[in-house]
């Protein structure tokens, strides 16, 4: 935010402690402002009631917090899915979204306000990239919603607006506190990271060793259908992603899952589901194949698979011995598709 002040919300353990050591300050601070502001959802200073008043006095010289404000929700009468729209410091919005399951709490965040890898079926890269949102921005994600609803967040999807692998140091930074035991001490396992493919970027993510799902935006069987809709598959052949989905099983054991958007009449025939399988049935990596029947996006002129075309796809993928489910379409009532409330907001 403010030039040459530092973000604390977006540091680490050690890093605040550091920043202690910096101002002069013990080392133990840092322990406590780390649990004011991940463990207690305390995000003012003087709110801060063990620290020192000469500590506050630098910390608000030297540092901020990083704030966002709500501008709008919607909640569907359906499934109780909820949308927030939240406005960052520079004006900028972003979308959250609350998905209540049996098993719990679920928040799909953003990880940058816009997005520049240009799926053309998605409403959030419409506009290109704005610019990368902070560890401070996606953790304040989910605090926000876990205190608008006063309950646990007990898993997190980072599949909301943007690439999470084009903003690799902020996310990993988000990853690591969100699991931090003096923070909210979130299971890696309950976290899933979706990526459009960025290859070098999964390969890092695979040297990291979390225990994070991941789960890749795959949308076709092959390259020439996968250009067609997502501009990475020309820089990043389905081989060259399917090689680094091993290193990424190899180093973690985790379950790749892939998610395949149905639209109609472009990737929905038996002859693309046999493609699909075949590409995945012999891999040296556990997977699963999320099939999505997308919502129709109004800018876009991409329609809804019907409901006979998707079972028929995932028999072809599940005879083939391929793990397969369709996804609940959650929150139809409601701006639903990704980027969909920003941008409507946005337009007015
Ligand atoms: S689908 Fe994801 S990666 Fe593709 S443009 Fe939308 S936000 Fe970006």
């Amino acid at each position: 935010m403010s030039n040459n002040k530092t973000d604390i919300m977006s540091l680490e353990l050690n890093a605040i402690a550091d920043e202690m050591i910096a101002l002069n300050e013990k080392k133990f601070r840092g322990i406590q402002i780390f649990e004011w502001l991940h463990q207690k959802d305390c995000f003012t200073w003087k709110g801060m009631n063990n620290l020192p008043k000469a500590l506050i006095a630098k910390l608000e010289e030297y540092t901020y917090l990083t704030q966002i404000q709500l501008v709008t929700k919607q909640t569907s009468d359906h499934d109780g899915t909820t949308k927030f729209l939240f406005k960052l410091h520079d004006g900028q919005m972003i979308e959250t979204v609350l998905m209540r399951y049996d098993y719990g709490n679920s928040v799909c965040i953003s990880t940058q306000a816009g997005c520049r890898m240009g799926c053309t079926f998605c409403a959030s890269g419409l506009n290109g990239l704005e610019r990368n949102l902070t560890t401070g921005e996606m953790l304040r994600q989910v605090y926000a919603v876990e205190s608008a609803i006063g309950k646990r967040i007990t898993h997190v999807v980072l599949m909301g607006t943007g690439e999470p692998l084009d903003n690799y140091e902020a996310v990993v930074g988000f990853i690591k506190i969100i699991t931090h035991e003096k923070g909210k001490n979130l299971s890696q396992r309950h976290i899933t990271l979706s990526t459009c493919g960025l290859v070098d970027g999964i390969h890092r993510l695979a040297g990291e060793k979390l225990q994070i799902n991941l789960a890749i935006s795959l949308h076709a069987g092959d390259d020439e259908l996968r250009k067609q809709t997502m501009p990475i598959a020309k820089k990043y052949s389905i081989d060259d992603l399917l090689t680094a989905c091993e290193a990424y099983f190899t180093s973690t054991g985790r379950r790749i899952t892939f998610e395949y958007a149905l639209i109609a009449g472009h990737n929905d025939h038996p002859s693309q589901a046999r493609a699909l399988a075949d590409l995945l049935r012999f891999r040296k990596f556990k997977c699963h194949v999320n099939l999505i029947p997308i919502n129709n996006v109004v800018e876009k002129s991409f329609a809804k698979s019907n409901q006979k075309d998707v079972i028929r796809f995932r028999d072809i993928l599940l005879d083939k011995k391929v793990e397969t489910t369709i996804r609940r379409s959650l929150g139809t009532d409601i701006d639903a598709a990704c980027g969909q409330l920003r941008l409507n907001t946005m337009k007015e």
